[in-house]
């Protein structure tokens, strides 16, 4: 289902089983650098050795023990409330692994620092996850992982927003629950991805089928512009180039592409991205409309579509490859001929028994165009 979402495979999958090593030389690490301590039930890391707690979600230190010292019981030997385990002591039942201070297994939030320093260095650039991690999870990354290295941890963090279905919150529990693979069997993977894109990524995302249905619709009007473009570009190869609707054109294309571009450097403002991208599509469509526009500016719009798109992970000439099969041709150029002896009752039911077979004939300025529907 990655792959045909256009979805990069990640280059490693570590696991938290397997890295227990550089669990525990993370946590001796603190251990010495006295940013851990030893309690009751296991070793904790002490937040008020790291000055830095609270940054990432904009919680002060006392606003967080407040809240937590009304809602945990206390762990004997816990210095405060808001301390986390880096590593829990065996209890019945639990796997365990040993360590130099006893068997037991890691905290919750051990992990992804350590086998983020183990595979990626002290120092990365970009770290996701859901909206619902940043405290304390995230938070708890940032402490265990600065205060071990003294580095900072990531540059940038990347939170998305949370999914809903049909307008409510997704939950295995209210049985509104879906994945990739039951929507594939009703969409388009392409249309799933242009779909996904037209939400900014921190924003909830709203799945439900009269928006996916309005999707498709949409991803159609950009890869049929695409079509078209070429289509009419060859009809104007002989027009000269200079006209006031080229002019026009030229400047849709720099601006949007601007405007593009700005809402990409905008923290990956993608629903915006593509909004300059249906500008363009109204404008090439505005400007092949006129019959006017010569053939290098009309491929240059049609090019900007494409590339804008592939950025974006999207193919938007997919849909010109659709050859059109040769019985079908033949009947079209049997319309033509009809038309062109004035014999339009003919015409339409040429025109019917194509529509019939699957195929849309649309007469345009430039000539006729088959299109498969
Ligand atoms: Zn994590």
């Amino acid at each position: 289902d990655a792959d045909a979402l256009n979805v990069m495979r990640a280059s490693i999958h570590p696991r938290a089983t397997e890295s227990i090593d550089d669990i525990i030389h993370l946590v001796s690490m603190l251990m010495d650098k006295e940013h851990a301590y030893l309690a009751h039930d296991g070793i904790y890391f002490s937040v008020d050795s790291f000055p830095g707690y609270g940054k990432l979600s904009g919680h002060n230190l006392e606003d967080l023990i407040a809240g937590a010292s009304e809602r945990v019981t206390e762990t004997e030997g816990k210095r405060n409330p808001l301390d986390f385990a880096l590593w829990k002591f065996k209890k019945e039942g639990e796997p365990a692994w040993p360590s130099p201070w006893g068997e037991g297994r890691p905290g919750w939030h051990i992990e992804c620092s350590a086998m983020s320093l183990a595979n990626l260095g002290e120092t990365i650039d970009i770290h996701a996850g859901g909206v619902d991690l940043t405290f304390p999870h995230h938070e708890n990354e940032i402490a265990q992982s600065e205060a071990a290295t003294g580095k900072p941890f990531v540059r940038y963090w990347v939170h998305n927003g949370f999914v809903n279905i049909n307008y409510e919150k997704m939950s295995k529990s209210r049985g509104n629950f879906f994945t990739v693979r039951d929507l594939a069997a009703r969409y388009p993977y392409q249309v799933l991805r242009f779909f996904i894109l037209q939400a900014h990524y921190r924003m909830p995302i709203n799945f439900a089928d009269d928006l996916l249905d309005a999707a498709v619709t949409s991803w159609k009007r950009v890869t049929t512009s695409v079509d078209h473009l070429a289509f009419v570009a060859e009809a104007a190869k002989d027009l000269p180039a200079g006209s006031k609707e080229e002019g026009d054109l030229r400047q849709a294309l720099a601006l949007y592409r601007q405007q593009w571009r700005e809402a990409m450097d905008d923290d990956l403002n993608t629903a915006d991205a593509i909004a300059a991208i249906f500008d363009l599509v109204r404008a090439a469509n505005t400007a092949a409309a006129s019959g006017k526009v010569a053939a290098p500016a009309l491929l240059e719009a049609r090019e900007t579509l494409i590339e804008l798109c592939g950025v974006l992970g999207l193919d938007a000439s997919a849909g010109q490859d659709e050859a059109i099969p040769a019985e079908i041709m033949a009947l079209v150029q049997a319309r033509q001929d009809a038309k062109a002896a004035k014999d339009y009752a003919q015409a339409d039911a040429l025109r019917d028994q194509v529509l019939a077979q699957g195929y849309k004939i649309e007469d345009t300025p430039q000539g006729v165009r088959v299109l498969a529907l």
